[in-house]
C-alpha cells in the first residue's frame, strides 16, 4: 500500500508548454535495477520514491545489465502491485543505442525504433509507455525518419508523448519542427547536465527548448556520484566506480576534480545541505529544467536527494563561489 501522504510535499512542474506535470525529482533505472542487482533493494527504492511523490520512472531498452533486465524487473514490480497505480505513473523508455545484433538493433531507423518499443512494452508488461525517446541522434538516418517513427509510436497509442535525448540545440529545433508538422509535439529533451558538464549552457539548448515549448530532464545531475560525498575518502567497494559494470571510471576522479568536490562540499555544508542536494538544486535553478533525473543505489541516497527540495534558492555570492570553483 502506498503512503497516503505521497502527494503532500512533492513539487510538480509543467513540462514545457504541454499539459503534463512532472515531479521536480525523477528516478532513473540505468544502474542499480538490472539483473545483477539485488531486487529487494530495487523494489524498496522504487516504492520509497513513489511514497514521496516521485511519479516519473525513466528506463531505456538497454538498461541492465544485462540489457533489457531493468525493464523486465520494473515490469515485475508493476505486475506485483505497483501497476495498480498505473494512472499515477509516468514511465518512459528509449531506443537509440546497441540492443541486438545486425543492422536493425541500433541507432535511429524506423525499423529499429518501432521494433524496440514493442520489445520494451513486452518486457514491461505494458500496453503503452508515457514517453518514448529517440535516445541519440543518428547522423546516417534522415531526422524525418527517426522523428516519424516516434510520432508513429504516439499515433499507435504505444506512447503518449515524444522525447529526444542527447540532441544538440540545432538538431532539437529541427526535430521539434518535424514533430509539430506530424501533429505530435516534442514533450521533452533529456540531456546530460551537471556542475561538471555544462554543454547545454554553451550550446544554447535550454533557450531552444524554451523557444519550442519542450521541457528538460537533465540526466546524471550528480555526475554519476562524483558530486556527492561518495568519493571524498577513497573509492568505496559498493560504489559505481568500483563496480565492474559501472559507467563511471576511476580516471574521472582526478586530483583536480577531487579538489573541486572538496570545495563544493564545504560550500554545501555552509548552506546546511549535502553536496548531492546542492548539486541537484543547482541544476533545478534553471527555469527551463522541469525535473532532475537522479539515480540511487539505496533508499538513504534517494531520501537525501529528495530533501534537496527543502532549499533550492542560491544567493548571488553562492553562485559566484560555485563559478569560481568550476572555473
Ligand atoms: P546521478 O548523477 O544522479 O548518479 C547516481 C549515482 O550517484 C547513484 O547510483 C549513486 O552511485 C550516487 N549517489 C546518488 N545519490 C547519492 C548520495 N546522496 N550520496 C552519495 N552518492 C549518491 O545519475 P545517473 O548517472 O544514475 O543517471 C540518472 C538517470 O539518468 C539514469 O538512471 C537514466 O535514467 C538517465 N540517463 C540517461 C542517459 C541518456 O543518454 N539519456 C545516460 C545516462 C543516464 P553509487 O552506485 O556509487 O552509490
Amino acid at each position: 500500500m502506498p503512503s497516503g501522504t505521497r502527494y503532500d510535499s512533492m513539487q510538480y512542474n509543467r513540462c514545457g508548454r504541454s499539459g503534463l506535470k512532472l515531479p521536480a525529482v525523477s528516478l532513473g533505472l540505468w544502474h542499480n535495477f538490472g539483473g545483477v542487482d539485488e531486487q529487494s533493494v530495487a523494489r524498496e527504492i522504487v516504492w520509497s520514491a513513489f511514497d514521496r511523490g516521485v511519479t516519473h520512472f525513466d528506463l531505456a531498452n538497454n538498461y541492465g545489465p544485462p540489457p533489457g533486465s531493468a525493464e523486465e524487473n520494473f515490469g515485475n514490480l508493476l505486475a506485483a502491485d505497483l501497476g495498480t497505480h498505473r494512472d499515477e505513473l509516468i514511465i518512459s523508455t528509449k531506443a537509440g543505442y546497441h540492443m541486438w545484433e545486425g543492422p536493425y538493433g541500433d541507432w535511429g531507423s524506423r525499423k529499429y525504433l518501432l521494433a524496440s518499443l514493442d520489445q520494451s512494452l513486452e518486457r514491461l508488461g505494458l500496453d503503452y509507455v508515457d514517453i518514448f525517446y529517440s535516445h541519440r541522434p543518428d547522423p546516417e538516418t534522415p531526422l524525418e525518419e527517426t522523428m516519424g517513427a516516434v510520432a508513429t509510436a504516439v499515433k499507435q497509442g504505444k506512447a503518449l508523448y515524444a522525447g529526444i535525448s542527447n540532441y544538440k540545440a540545432a538538431e532539437t529545433r529541427e526535430a521539434a519542427k518535424l514533430l509539430k508538422e506530424m501533429g505530435c509535439p516534442l514533450l521533452i529533451h533529456q540531456p546530460r547536465y551537471s556542475m561538471f558538464d555544462r554543454w547545454v549552457e554553451e550550446d544554447g539548448l535550454l533557450e531552444t527548448l524554451e523557444e519550442v515549448g519542450a521541457g528538460c530532464i537533465p540526466f546524471s545531475p550528480l555526475a554519476q556520484g562524483l558530486l556527492t560525498d561518495r568519493y571524498l575518502n577513497g573509492i568505496p567497494e559498493d560504489s559505481r566506480i568500483a563496480k565492474e559494470h559501472g559507467f563511471l571510471q576511476e580516471n574521472q576522479l582526478t586530483e583536480e576534480t577531487l579538489e573541486r568536490i572538496r570545495s563544493l562540499n564545504a560550500l554545501a555544508g555552509e548552506r546546511g545541505q549535502s553536496l548531492a542536494q546542492m548539486a541537484l538544486a543547482w541544476v533545478l535553478r534553471k527555469s527551463q529544467v522541469t525535473t532532475v533525473l537522479i539515480g540511487a543505489s539505496s533508499v538513504e541516497q534517494l531520501d537525501q536527494n529528495l530533501d534537496c527540495l527543502d532549499k533550492l534558492e542560491f544567493s548571488e555570492d553562492e553562485i559566484g563561489t560555485i563559478e569560481s570553483v568550476l572555473d
